[in-house]
């Protein structure tokens, strides 16, 4: 490691943040890469976000990522925006640009379809009707990687029926809002089933969906990842379906964002897989 290199800091905002895994994944690559810097916790409340993020190049810092529950709040603080940030609607990923100003990224999307290509080698967006449960935060970036993956038709269903209504309406087709009633029929004929919701979290109850209409060739995927395997997924294992857990999702949205910090495509490895699953 060259002592002359600059040493380069980056770090997860959030409030509550000190769950985070991110300074697991991203030290772990500072250290494989023999870079000089630091991810750290940066710990910061909703009333302080914009003074925190103008914070980050007097502080010498390359970028942050966000978390709960800045990502929405962000959109409005930073200089510049990218496209995919803004049509989520949120920015997981700050860049400080030479100038000092700052630049707003989304790398959710390209995480989630990342671990399902991981997950299943060929995998293609345009292989059948993808099911979305949930329409969080988390859903906004799922729907537009499937979008932008090449989905056909995305049927999504909310317990909150209105909120997968006006998801629906803002991105137009192929997205079209399903009755959270109807959500166990709506598997028919699917080659993707994904839940965004926090049902199946550790301390929450399973997601309540019957899967007796999924198709047996599609692939489930839960972008939860404490537990790595949820009820939902334990379930779909036991019918025989092909699987993605949210730890997948969880290290490729880090990948871009390391490597604009750091100016290295960092590779994902057992060992770093290993040492994020020792910490559940
Ligand atoms: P969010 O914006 O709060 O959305 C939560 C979703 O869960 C909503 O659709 C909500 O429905 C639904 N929900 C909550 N309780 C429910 C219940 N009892 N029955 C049915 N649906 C219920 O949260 P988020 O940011 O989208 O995150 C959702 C999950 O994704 C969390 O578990 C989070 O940890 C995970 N996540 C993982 C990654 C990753 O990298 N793997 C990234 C982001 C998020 P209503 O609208 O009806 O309330």
């Amino acid at each position: 490691m060259a002592v002359d290199a600059p040493y380069k800091l980056a770090g997860v905002m959030g409030w509550p943040v000190a769950h985070s895994r991110s300074p697991v994944i991203h030290n772990h690559w500072i250290a494989e890469n023999g870079l000089r810097g630091a991810y750290v916790l940066l710990p910061v409340q909703p009333q302080n976000l914009e003074k925190a993020l103008r914070s980050l190049p007097v502080l010498g810092f390359v970028g942050c990522n966000l978390t709960i529950p800045h990502k929405v709040e962000a959109v409005r603080l930073i200089d510049h925006i990218e496209p995919m940030a803004s049509r989520i609607g949120a920015v997981n990923t700050i860049v400080v640009e030479a100038d000092g100003s700052l630049t707003g990224r989304n790398t959710d999307a390209y995480g989630f379809i990342q671990s399902l290509r991981d997950a299943q080698l060929g995998w293609t967006a345009a292989a059948g009707p993808a099911v979305v449960v949930g329409a969080g935060g988390a859903a906004r970036a799922i729907i537009v990687g499937l979008i932008d993956a090449g989905a056909t038709e995305i049927r999504l269903t909310n317990r909150s029926g209105a909120k997968a209504q006006d998801m629906a309406q803002e991105f137009g087709w192929p997205v079209q809002a399903v009755a959270w009633d109807d959500r166990h029929d709506a598997l028919g004929g699917a080659a993707l089933l994904v839940n965004t919701t926090s049902q199946g979290m550790h301390g929450e109850a399973p997601l309540d969906l019957r899967l007796d209409s999924l198709p047996v060739q599609a692939l489930v995927a839960d972008i939860i990842y404490v537990p790595l395997e949820t009820p939902l997924l334990a379930a779909a294992r036991q019918r025989g379906y092909r699987t993605a857990n949210g730890l997948g999702m969880l290290l490729n949205q880090a990948r871009p964002a390391f490597e604009a910090w750091f100016g290295v495509a960092p590779i994902l490895s057992v060992a770093l897989s290993d040492r994020i699953q020792a910490t559940f």
